[in-house]
């Protein structure tokens, strides 16, 4: 695993509405900040409680116009959540509703949370030492609806990377905060299940024809064609592993991740853009990662074959 750090820039704006303020934490994940009449919406809480502790920080000047602070997990994962307990409980020192779906509260009691947080404590203290899990507190199903006045967030579920995922549409300004629904290279189904609703939320956030599309793990430039291109990702995978399995390919967990990929004849390279963003992908994203993707891929394909 990476090292991680406590470090929160400011991007400077490239072209998106200037109320929408993206704080990046190296290069682990960037977050939002949406400042509208009535509210300044934090879009995740980061890492840790001195990390929230830098986002309010930026986020502080536009709070001085009579702004209520209003907060949002897109889900439950550490890079998103674990900076809650500035918001929320006794030493919160910044007090707000965290906005976020009912199955990522839940995600913060089951035991692998605790698990995962134990883990990572041991590892890197400096970093997560302090950090309590602390849920979301304002919940909803599928969709709610925040009226900032001058611009609306419209908040709904795009399950699949994780089960509790929601993203964010601003009509107004034509701009979707996808989080992590889309990646680049490609957003990362955890089991076979989760595999096709990832795929339907794609289609989903596209179908909104955003001008504007942001990401936690893509850059800024990475613009609306990210969300086309982690859907031929998956569409070309689903066409080698139907070609693959019509051929007879053995069971998946039998050969390692290379042999995989050979066998399917699904190379990486073969799947993604080519260019420079592409090719200069963590070297996980290649292999293991994109057999991982395959496995799945095999797994769905072959209960309903
Ligand atoms: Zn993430």
């Amino acid at each position: 695993m990476m090292a991680h750090t406590n470090n929160l820039t400011l991007l400077p704006n490239q072209g998106w509405d200037e109320r929408i303020l993206i704080c990046r934490n190296d290069e682990l994940v960037q977050v939002f900040i949406v400042v509208t009449d009535r509210y300044v919406v934090l879009v995740d809480t980061l890492i840790n409680p001195a990390t929230a502790q830098k986002l309010v920080e930026y986020a502080q000047p536009h709070l001085a116009a009579g702004r209520t602070l209003l907060v949002i997990n897109t889900h439950a994962d550490y890079d998103h959540a674990w900076g809650n307990q500035r918001f929320v409980g006794q030493d919160a020192a910044h007090p707000a509703p965290i906005v976020a779906s009912l199955r990522c509260a839940a995600r913060f009691a089951q035991p692998d949370a605790m698990a995962t947080l134990r883990a990572m404590q041991e590892a890197e203290p400096g970093i997560f030492g302090e950090v309590r899990l602390t849920p979301p507190t304002v919940l909803f199903d599928e969709q709610l609806t925040i009226d900032g006045g001058d611009l609306t967030l419209q908040l709904f579920a795009t399950p699949g990377h994780t089960p509790d995922h929601i993203s964010i549409y601003i009509p107004e300004i034509a701009t979707l905060l996808a989080g992590d629904a889309a990646e680049l290279p490609y957003p990362a189904a955890r089991t076979a299940e989760e595999l096709p609703l990832m795929r339907a939320s794609l289609h989903a956030l596209v179908a909104f024809e955003a001008k504007t599309v942001l990401y936690c793990h893509a850059p800024t430039a990475a613009g609306p064609q990210l969300l086309r291109d982690n859907i031929a990702y998956f569409d070309a995978l689903e066409q080698a592993c139907r070609a693959a399995l019509a051929h007879g390919m053995p069971s998946a967990e039998l050969v390692d991740d290379a042999d995989l990929i050979a066998r399917v004849g699904c190379p990486y390279a073969d799947v993604t853009p080519h260019t420079d963003a592409w090719r200069d992908v963590h070297a996980f994203y290649r292999t293991a990662g994109h057999a991982a993707q395959l496995r799945m891929m095999l797994a769905w394909l072959a209960d309903s074959f």
